[in-house]
């Protein structure tokens, strides 16, 4: 017999990222009693569907959080966000101390070197495009929004890989725009790169499957990767 006093089960899991969504499913399929619910900042216009439930937009900081982690009888709180998220992470830790819910980070480690990788180490994305050589270039494998920190560099050729057409022109003087997704295989993107010439690729250290393919093409070709490590 279920004990009646005890809370339904009810997990929250601060997704955006393909993890979340696995794991999301992973939950609905091993536990068809509990409440799974997956929270979206709403950074995206059209997320792709989640199992479960879904709730969007911020929660008002470390109070707001902990307060919807109250009300929602939350039992256990996991944080699948993005490894750049540092904001929301912060919060999820704070608010797990203040509400006392069991709390676990799931989020992707960082890609580790391998013999044969040719990489700049920077603390940020300024380091990162100041360590750009005259005359290069570059794959920039970044979110639009960090899009304009590069519009200083017009010694630089940049080619852009967007999911989506931009609403407005990129501000970068010189620049290729290549609309798809990240390559799945080494093969696709060095097909790619040989294509545009790159001598460079510049990314964020975020770990995971989806966007280490570009890492190995470089590895191959030998070139060299500007990259964004957050551990520092
Ligand atoms: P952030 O800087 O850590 O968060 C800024 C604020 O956005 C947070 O304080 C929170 O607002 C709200 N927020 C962030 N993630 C949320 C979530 N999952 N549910 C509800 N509110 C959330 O985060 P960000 O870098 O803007 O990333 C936002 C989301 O996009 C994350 O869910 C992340 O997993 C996903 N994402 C980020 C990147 C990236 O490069 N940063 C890449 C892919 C996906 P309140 O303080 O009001 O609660």
């Amino acid at each position: 017999m279920p004990d009646k006093a005890q809370p339904r089960e009810t997990i929250l899991i601060l997704g955006g990222t393909r993890e979340a969504a696995k794991l999301a499913r992973d939950l609905v399929a091993t536990k068809p009693k509990a409440r799974i619910i997956t929270s979206l900042a709403g950074r995206t216009r059209e997320p792709a569907p989640l199992a479960g439930e879904a709730r969007t937009g911020g929660f008002g900081g470390v109070e707001g959080l902990a307060g919807y982690i109250r009300d929602t009888g939350i039992t256990q709180l996991i944080d699948a966000t993005h490894p750049f998220a540092r904001q929301i992470s912060a919060n999820a830790v704070e608010a797990a101390r203040l509400t006392g819910v069991p709390f676990e980070i799931r989020t992707r480690k960082p890609w580790v070197k391998h013999p044969g990788d040719i990489w700049t180490e920077v603390e940020n994305l300024e380091q990162a495009r100041d360590a750009i050589p005259p005359g290069a270039r570059v794959l920039l494998a970044l979110g639009s929004q960090h899009i304009g920190l590069f519009a200083s560099r017009n010694d630089v050729h940049f080619v852009v890989r967007m999911i989506d057409q931009p609403e407005r022109p990129l501000d970068l003087p010189d620049h290729a725009l290549v609309l798809g997704r990240p390559g799945d295989t080494a093969a696709i993107e060095t097909m790619l790169l040989i294509t545009h010439s790159i001598t460079h690729i510049l990314c964020r250290n975020s770990g995971g499957k989806a966007a280490y393919a570009k890492i190995e093409a470089a590895r191959e070709l030998g070139l060299p990767v500007i990259i964004v490590d957050r551990s520092k």
